[in-house]
């Protein structure tokens, strides 16, 4: 019999809430989640495109879907391709475009390279691998809501680790699906990340809807609504320039600082908190930014 390759799992976190990844990978570090209305089902972010997950999130939900994301990076977008739209914040679209042109073969070769060995060789271009070509891209800002009927995801601003990003709250399962908004290694480093003290207020915004959810689903982890407060207090000590500033090789090639001190060649904090963050100084000492810069 032929051997059928998983390219998903799901596993249901809330009322027709799933959580999606990778199934046939050694390592899926990446997680996106389908949530069910009366009238349609959301899916918030899609990984990396490999599989088809618009066939998968139809085994799961027999509503219309429609597609919004997080944040513009690959790891969350990927999945965009199987479908005909997206709902993006607005100050990430540009950078969307950017990910327009990735061919099918290209995602191919990464999923060989990640997939457990026995389904190294059964990977074929099948209908599992799309080109990255252009989609409808619709805008979405704070303080949208999607009405999926029955069931209310309001959008929340906290550009920081892209200038764009936000999180979405589900104010019936009391969740909310952060993206890398804030986690336990999140990267200010990128060109597109806005300064510290940006995001420190967007933190702050944040802050004001904490009551509204009680865990925290993000792109790679989950953590407790109370990480909010720890990010709020690390993020504010780096602007006040009071942070452990440890120096590591970044994700960009330069060297980056790190907020909180980790364990030796480790993930987590040493002090057993939750929240750390990467940036690069001169983030530190940019002036506050509420409008796009384009440069
Ligand atoms: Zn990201």
């Amino acid at each position: 019999m032929e051997k059928k390759i998983p390219y998903f799992m799901a596993e249901e976190i809330a009322e027709k809430s799933w959580m999606i990844t990778n199934a046939f990978v050694e390592n899926s570090y990446a997680n996106c989640y389908l949530i069910e209305g009366e009238d349609y089902a959301l899916l918030i972010d899609s990984i990396l495109g490999m599989g088809n997950l618009k066939t998968f999130c139809e085994t799961l939900t027999d509503k219309p879907i429609r597609v919004a994301n997080t944040h513009s990076h690959s790891d969350h977008v990927g999945g965009n391709f199987h479908f005909d739209h997206c709902y993006m914040p607005d100050r990430d679209i540009a950078s969307f475009q950017d990910c327009v042109g990735v061919k099918k073969e290209q995602v191919m070769e990464i999923a060989k390279k990640t997939a457990l060995p026995e389904y190294r060789d059964l990977i074929e271009p099948d209908d599992n691998f799309v080109d990255w070509n252009a989609i409808k891209v619709y805008p979405i800002y704070d303080g949208d809501m999607f009405d999926l009927g029955g069931r209310i995801i309001e959008v929340v601003d906290v550009g920081g680790h892209t200038a764009g990003e936000v999180v979405f709250i589900d104010h019936k399962s009391r969740i909310a699906y952060s993206g890398d908004a804030c986690n336990g290694n999140t990267l200010l480093e990128f060109p597109n990340s806005l300064p510290i003290i940006s995001y420190l207020r967007n933190l702050l915004h944040l802050k004001e809807h904490q009551k509204e959810f009680d865990k925290m689903y993000g792109g790679h982890e989950i953590f407790d609504a109370s990480i909010v407060d720890e990010a709020i207090e690390t993020v504010a000590k780096v602007v006040a320039g009071t942070d452990d500033k440890c120096e590591r090789p970044g994700m960009m090639g330069g060297t980056v600082f790190y907020a909180a001190e980790k364990v030796k060649d480790g993930y987590p904090r040493v002090d057993g908190k939750h929240f750390n963050m990467s940036y690069v100084p001169e983030k530190v000492a940019a002036p506050e930014e509420t409008r796009q810069i384009i440069k």
